[in-house]
């Protein structure tokens, strides 16, 4: 199981440099994950179980999905709804404290880490593709647009005092409900609800026959998803050092 408030790695590198943000063999196994191996149903159970991937991979998928998709970010969505429902769940049926932490803990490290992908792995990817990897500015647009309602779901341990005190995150708020005297279980428990309800019109606008339904309220929850299962640290990083 991977520690699951993370720190913040990105001080290590240069941050306003897209390329130290994925490494070539990073960039290689998320390009192909995207084609189609995260379909399979082996990689849903992992990322289930690990609730998707850790902080920083889990920033560069969505950097490699917006840059080829051009926000076209139907993949991601899918995902990640799926494991925003299934935290609904955990809140749902776990009311008491420290079974609710014990249902929404990693039973697994990231998938990515755990095969050993890191800043510092070399792969082999065509100079074209690793070109279009680096262009960081899709995600950034998609997170400007839609600033205004993702920043009401900023964690208030993962940035104290720049956000509403009754969400956190999910590693913080296993941290609370094992060591602190967490009160607002029933306003992080309504917090999830929407953040469900909102992920998943998102990512059913997808569909052809709701096609140009989605807000850009619900787009916004695809951050908030991807943060409240990780943390907020990589993502606030990133996108306080956009030009
Ligand atoms: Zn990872
Ligand atoms: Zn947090």
């Amino acid at each position: 199981m991977d520690k699951e408030i993370e720190g913040e790695s990105l001080k290590k590198r240069n941050r306003l440099d897209p390329s130290s943000y994925l490494s070539t063999a990073e960039v290689y196994f998320l390009w192909y994950f995207m084609q189609g191996s995260i379909m399979s149903p082996i990689t849903r159970q992992k990322l289930r179980n690990s609730w998707g991937f850790c902080q920083r991979h889990m920033l560069g998928w969505l950097l490699i999905e917006s840059a080829f998709f051009h926000n076209y970010l139907h993949g991601p969505s899918i995902l990640l709804a799926d494991l925003i429902d299934r935290a609904s769940y955990c809140f749902k049926f776990n009311p008491i404290p420290s079974i609710l932490a014990i249902r929404l803990r990693t039973k697994e490290e990231c998938m990515m880490c755990s095969l050993g992908y890191d800043i510092n792995r070399e792969g082999f990817i065509t100079e074209e593709i690793l070109a279009q990897s680096r262009d960081t500015s899709y995600l950034l647009k998609f997170a400007m647009e839609t600033e205004k309602f993702w920043l009401k779901s900023l964690c208030n341990k993962c940035f104290p005092g720049r956000s509403n005190k009754n969400i956190l995150c999910r590693p913080h708020l296993i941290d609370e409900l094992l060591h602190g005297n967490y009160s607002a279980i029933d306003n992080q428990k309504a917090y999830i609800q929407y953040l469900n309800s909102q992920i998943s019109f998102y990512s059913k606008s997808f569909q052809w026959e709701r096609r140009h339904t989605e807000t850009l309220e619900c787009k916004a929850s695809l951050i908030s998803a991807a943060c409240w299962l990780k943390g907020w640290n990589e993502f606030i990083d990133f996108y306080s050092h956009r030009s």
